[in-house]
C-alpha cells in the first residue's frame, strides 16, 4: 500500500516510530490478513492470533515493561493500530483490548491487579472486553440494571449484557454493575470477572451486518460471586472512569476511521487507473478525479485533525468535546468516503472479493459504538 499524501508526515512521528511502523506492517500483512477471509467464514480469529500477536510484541504497546507491554506510549498504540487496519486483518479485537480495557488496569487498578492481569494480557494468554451495554439500554448507561452487591469478602453479579466485542474469546471482562442500586451514576463500578467463574456464561457469537470475523457476543451472570478485590478503582467510582477513559476510546475510533478513508482511496486509485470505459480509464473522467480529489481533501482534513488530538491527549489535554468532534466528524466522513469509493468500482464494488464492499459493511457501525454520533453531538453542544 502506497502512503496517500505524498507532503504529509504526521508531526508525532520519528525514526524509532518508523522503524516499528516497519515492522508491524511486515507482521499483520504476512502472519494475520492471509487468515482474514477464512475468519470472516467462521464468524472468529483463531485463538492463537492473540498469542501470535502478544509474542511478536505487537499488543499492550503502551504498558511498562515491568506489567509485560512494550513501556511505549499512544503513539506506539497508534502506529500498531494503523498497520493492522492497513493490513485488512481487521478481526483480532486488539483496539478494545490494549487500548480500551487494559487502560483501566493501569490508572485505576492496584499493584496486585496489575500483575495479575496485564502480562497475561500483553502475551496474549488473556483476552479483554468490557461491558457496558444491556439488551434495554446503551446510550444511557446510568441506566444499566446489572447489578453487583457486595456478600463479605465478595460481589455477587446478577444481569446480562450484549453486543460485547471479544466475548467469546475474553478471558476477563471488566463488567460495568451497579453496585448501590438506589443511586444512578454514582452507584456504578467497575468489576473484572474472569472467565471460568462460576454463574458467567457467554451467549451467542452475534451475526453482524459486517466486521464478520469480530465475535461480538451476549454475557450472562447469574449469582456470579468474585472476589472483592475484583474491583477495579473505588466502589461508586465507576462512570467517572468511564468518562475519564472515553476521549481516548472516541479518538482511537476516529483515528481508525482515518486509516479506512486512507486506505478506501489508495484501493480505489488503483481501480479505477486499471478500468478502462469508453477506451479511457475511469480515473480519467473528469466525475472521478472531481471525486477523489474532494475524498483526498476530507481524508487529509482529518488526518491533520487526529494528529492534533493524538498530540492534545499525550499532553494529557484531550477533552470529551474535542474527542466527540474527531468520533463524530471522521466516522461519518468515513462512511461517505467509502459509499463514494464503492461507486467509482461499479458492480465490483458490490462483490466480496473486492476489499472496499467489505469497509462498506464494516464502517457503518463506527458511528455506533463507542457512543452514538447523536450522542457526541450532545456533547459537543454542551460547551456552546
Ligand atoms: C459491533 C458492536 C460492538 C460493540 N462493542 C461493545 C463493547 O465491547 N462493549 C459495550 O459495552 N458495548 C458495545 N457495543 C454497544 C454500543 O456501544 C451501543 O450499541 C451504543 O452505545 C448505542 O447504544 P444502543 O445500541 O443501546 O442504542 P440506543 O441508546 O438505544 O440508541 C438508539 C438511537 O437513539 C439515539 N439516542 C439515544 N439517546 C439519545 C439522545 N440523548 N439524544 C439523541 N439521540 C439519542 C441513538 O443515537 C440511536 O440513534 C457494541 C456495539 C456494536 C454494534
Amino acid at each position: 500500500m502506497t502512503d496517500l499524501f505524498e507532503n504529509y508526515t504526521s508531526p508525532w512521528m520519528n525514526d524509532e516510530l518508523t522503524m516499528l511502523r516497519d515492522a508491524a506492517r511486515k507482521f499483520f500483512t504476512s502472519e494475520l490478513a492471509p487468515e482474514q477471509e477464512r475468519w470472516e467464514a467462521n464468524g472468529l480469529v483463531d485463538r492463537d492470533a492473540w498469542t501470535k500477536t502478544g509474542a511478536a510484541g505487537f499488543l499492550l504497546a503502551e504498558m511498562p515493561v515491568e506489567y509485560g507491554g512494550a513501556g511505549g506510549d499512544y503513539r506506539h498504540e497508534t502506529v500498531i493500530m494503523e498497520e493492522q487496519l492497513r493490513s485488512g486483518a481487521s478481526g483480532l479485537g486488539t483496539q478494545v483490548h490494549s487500548q480500551i480495557v487494559a487502560p483501566y488496569f493501569r490508572h485505576y487498578g492496584n499493584e496486585d491487579q496489575r500483575q495479575r492481569w496485564l502480562p497475561g494480557m500483553a502475551a496474549g494468554t488473556k483476552v479483554g472486553a468490557i461491558a457496558m451495554t444491556e439488551p434495554n439500554t446503551g446510550s444511557d448507561l446510568q441506566s444499566i440494571r446489572t447489578t453487583a452487591i457486595r456478600d463479605g469478602d465478595e460481589f455477587v453479579i446478577n444481569g446480562s449484557k450484549t453486543y460485547i466485542s471479544n466475548g467469546q474469546h475474553c478471558d476477563l471482562v471488566i463488567v460495568v454493575a451497579k453496585t448501590d442500586p438506589s443511586q444512578g451514576a454514582k452507584g456504578i463500578s467497575l468489576i473484572v470477572v474472569e472467565g471460568a467463574t462460576e454463574g458467567f456464561s457467554k451467549g451467542r457469537n452475534l451475526k453482524k451486518l459486517g466486521q464478520a470475523a469480530a465475535d461480538t457476543s451476549e454475557l450472562f451472570f447469574e449469582d456470579c460471586r468474585v472476589p472483592a478485590e475484583n474491583l477495579v478503582g473505588e466502589e461508586g467510582k465507576g462512570f467517572v472512569q468511564l468518562m475519564q477513559q472515553l476521549p481516548q476510546e472516541r479518538l482511537n475510533i476516529a483515528q481508525a476511521a482515518v486509516v479506512d478513508m486512507e486506505r478506501a482511496i489508495t484501493l480505489t486509485l488503483e481501480f479505477v487507473k486499471e478500468r478502462k470505459a469508453f477506451g479511457q480509464r475511469v480515473l480519467d473522467f473528469q466525475n472521478t478525479k472531481f471525486k477523489l480529489a474532494e475524498c483526498k481533501t476530507e481524508a487529509l482534513i482529518a488526518r491533520t485533525f487526529v494528529d492534533q488530538c493524538l498530540i492534545k491527549h499525550l499532553a494529557g489535554e484531550l477533552d470529551a468535546s474535542t474527542a466527540s468532534m474527531a468520533k463524530y466528524w471522521c466516522t461519518d466522513k468515513q462512511n461517505q468516503i467509502i459509499d463514494t469509493c464503492l461507486q467509482l468500482h461499479g458492480g465490483a464494488g458490490y462483490m466480496d472479493e473486492y476489499p472496499i464492499s467489505r469497509m462498506y459493511k464494516d464502517a457503518r457501525v463506527q458511528s455506533i459504538y463507542g457512543g452514538t454520533n447523536e450522542i457526541m453531538k450532545e456533547l459537543i453542544s454542551r460547551t456552546l
